[in-house]
């Protein structure tokens, strides 16, 4: 299986390779060469297999010869082994045929943690076995920092420094990032959002002195490995409601469009998705592109379900790869012109991104609404990326098939939201009840790439 570049210059690269580059050389991301597909009874087979042992069937075939059957069997146990949940993503039933997906069960309390978890596993196995390190820069909402920093904390081969926007995190997320005492880890708080923490660290990797020189890698949804990861629950939970002999549809709380592409490629593997529908909150480029209104970035509008306040979702690229056949050139260029503010999309790929992905989005009010009546009606605590998910979804399903929104976050990482709309101040889990005790370690940086770098240099051990 080779992986190949989104803007087509890049040279293509073997799974271990692409996982431990994370974005292109040509500034694209990495996509297998072809979608393998499992058959109607490999698919059936899933029906009362542990989550370890369907992911092992989903993702074997992008791997190559990176890892053996045996190690990769190894590195999925040990991935998933400190989830609080035996079915690590349990459905729960919240209306007739309309289900929740729980991904809040790993360490750091949202979806994250499922890509996450394994990258961490796979990295150590493959830098251990080649002797080399790396330097993990990621930049983060407040989701994929917390789950990055747990996943590789402690490692010898990674130094790993997480770049979050001052102040728009929630506290839960902060202290995930800074109260782990490793000296591997560097939580910076830099002064923008988050389009300025992925903007920076994109302007870090096309350094490519810088890259080379602190041997850069990256854990954002760019990197192939996370998608990888997130295919692997659409079809435990599609299967549980009795896929592939019937279709369901999936709404996904979408920012970065790593998680609704996760679900793309599992329906191009053969899983009967009937619709993929693309929740937002209100910054909604992504549900107005949809409904063909061009790229075009405006500001970010800071909301009660800031893992999802974005302007540029970095994997839309590769939604837009496929949409334009798979034709480099013309991603190029659509990127060019989000970089001078924003682009069109042609009629033919509007057409490719239609037949795929539907669309919708949720005012701040909604949101808390929904958060207030699913607890009213069902008994169940939502978080506010949930709230959109299952705001969207009710408005946009066909009650004659089965409807699954990702729940992408635990309640209480998003405390003061939750509490705002029901009254109820959600509990962490007593494995984390001491998280507002431990002492803090962070540094504020300049929205400046040059202090970044020199910063970065100054933190590293090798
Ligand atoms: C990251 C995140 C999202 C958005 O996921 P994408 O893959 O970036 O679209 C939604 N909800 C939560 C809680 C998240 O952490």
């Amino acid at each position: 299986m080779r992986y190949i570049s989104t803007r087509g210059t890049a040279p293509d690269l073997s799974f271990e390779e692409a996982m431990l580059t994370g974005l292109a050389r040509d500034g694209g991301l990495y996509v297998p060469e072809t979608i393998p597909t499992l058959t109607f009874e490999q698919i059936a087979a899933m029906g009362g297999q542990s989550y370890e042992e369907v992911a092992f069937t989903v993702m074997r075939p992008f791997i190559g010869d990176t890892f053996t059957d045996t190690e990769f069997r190894d590195l999925i146990a040990k991935a998933y082994a400190a989830f609080g949940h035996d079915a690590r993503a349990p459905l729960v039933e919240l209306a007739p045929n309309h289900f929740l997906l729980e991904l809040f069960h790993g360490p750091t309390l949202a979806f994250k943690d499922f890509a996450m978890q394994l990258i961490g596993q796979m990295f150590q196995l493959a830098l251990g076995r080649k002797g080399a390190r790396v330097t993990i820069v990621g930049a983060t909402s407040g989701d994929t920092g917390s789950a990055a920093i747990e996943a590789f904390r402690g490692l010898d081969n990674v130094d790993v420094v997480i770049l979050y926007p001052h102040g728009r995190v929630s506290e839960v997320q902060r202290r995930q990032m800074t109260t782990p005492g490793e000296d591997n880890v560097h939580a910076l708080a830099l002064d923008g959002d988050f389009d300025d923490c992925q903007a920076r660290l994109k302007d870090m990797f096309n350094d490519f002195e810088f890259r080379d020189g602190v041997k850069l890698a990256g854990v954002n949804s760019i990197n192939w490995g996370r998608v990888l990861a997130q295919v692997v629950y659409y079809f435990t939970s599609a299967v549980s409601l009795g896929a592939p002999a019937r279709k369901v549809s999936f709404t996904v709380p979408t920012g970065n469009f790593g998680d609704i592409f996760a679900g793309y490629i599992a329906r191009q593997m053969g899983l009967p998705i009937a619709d993929l529908v693309v929740a937002t909150n209100q910054n909604d480029i992504l549900h107005r592109c949809l409904n063909g209104q061009g790229y075009h970035k405006g500001t970010v509008h800071p909301s009660i379900s800031p893992s999802m306040d974005i302007q540029v979702s970095s994997n839309f690229e590769r939604a837009l790869f496929d949409a334009y056949g798979r034709d480099g050139n013309a991603v190029a260029q659509l990127m060019t012109e989000l970089g001078e503010g924003g682009f069109d999309v042609s009629q033919g790929a509007m057409q490719a991104l239609a037949e795929i992905y539907t669309s919708g989005r949720t005012s701040e009010e909604e949101t808390s609404q929904t958060i207030t009546d699913m607890l009213a009606r069902t008994g169940e605590l939502l978080c506010p990326h949930s709230a959109v998910g299952v705001k969207v979804a009710n408005e946009m399903r066909d009650a004659s098939v089965p409807m699954i929104t990702l729940a992408t976050a635990h309640p209480a990482k998003f405390p003061d939201a939750v509490e705002a709309a029901t009254g109820i101040r959600p509990p962490l889990p007593p494995r984390m009840a001491d998280l507002f005790d431990r002492p803090e370690r962070l540094a504020r940086v300049p929205n400046d790439v040059e202090a970044l770098k020199t910063h970065i240099k100054g933190l590293i051990r090798a």
